[in-house]
């Protein structure tokens, strides 16, 4: 087999790259930065096969529903809330059913998944909880690293940007995002990680290289690639009752990620490695 570790590291070398000129990191919030939400799925997925249960006359099982639910929210995750809601609504049509605005189906899923992050989100805010174990593993030490070299940072999520500005404050991460923070709207076509990526490739003026987009998640490694930018795949662990998205490294791998980290601990050889020509 192929030795892709670099220097006996668990960060993985997947294709060559042009290293050395980065000037601009977007990165990802969820699973990438942030362990508040962790566990979502587990409040998603019973959400919609409920929805399928009471608003269709599906005969189809629980099971069958649960399997259905789970793909389509595990091949959407990434891209806004809105997306897994929009198809909720096309499965209930499909069976028979008369859907509500998938947006009606946002706000009912946020407000079940509160009472989840709500414990986390107050404990922080209050101080009893500390922020370490709610982030990904040095991911808040990497930041400072990348300030100290004045890279500039950005921070874009698919979850509504009010919470993601809100979290990552709590998690001390806010400032160093000197770029912006950026997250879903309720006009949810004004806002796609896409979007925030061409933004600053236009403003700046950057070629490929100069770009690096890290995340947890197909939809921005796939962003990354179209533009030609660095793309480095976390592939953290998740902690959801359906094993969704066990195979995150190798979907990351198949999104096309230059590199594969399973989180940031070690940080400064993955700098030493993109910032060294
Ligand atoms: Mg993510």
């Amino acid at each position: 087999m192929q030795n892709i570790s670099l220097d006996n590291t668990a960060i993985e070398i997947h294709r060559k790259i042009q290293t050395g000129n980065i000037r601009h990191v977007v990165f990802d919030f969820d699973g990438t930065i942030s362990l508040i939400r962790d566990g979502w799925q587990n409040v998603m997925v019973p959400m919609m096969v409920e929805c399928l249960q009471t608003e269709t006359n599906t005969t189809e099982t629980q099971e069958a529903l649960e399997s259905l639910v789970v793909d389509f929210v595990d091949k959407l995750t990434g891209k806004q809330t809105i997306y897994q809601m929009i198809q909720l609504s096309e499965e209930i049509e499909k069976r028979g059913g008369t859907p509500k605005a998938p947006l009606a189906y946002k706000d009912e899923y946020n407000r079940r998944l509160l009472p989840v992050v709500e414990e986390r989100i107050a404990g922080l805010a209050a101080g009893t909880l500390p922020a370490d174990p709610l982030r990904v593993p040095m991911s808040l030490e990497f930041l400072q690293s990348l300030r100290k070299m004045e890279i500039s940072c950005y921070l874009a999520s698919g979850t509504d940007v009010e919470f993601v500005k809100n979290e990552a404050e709590l998690l001390g991460v806010a400032e160093h995002f000197d770029g912006g923070i950026f997250g879903a709207l309720r006009e949810y076509k004004k806002f796609s990680k896409a979007i925030v990526i061409q933004k600053i490739i236009a403003d700046f003026q950057l070629s490929g290289s100069e770009l690096l987009i890290i995340g947890d998640g197909y939809v921005e490694i796939e962003n990354a690639k179209e533009v030609g930018a660095i793309a480095v795949g976390v592939a953290s662990v998740e902690d959801n009752m359906y094993n969704m998205n066990a195979d995150k490294r190798e979907r990351l791998i198949r999104a096309g990620a230059d590199i594969i980290i399973p989180d940031f601990r070690e940080g400064k050889l993955l700098l030493d490695y993109l910032f060294n020509p």
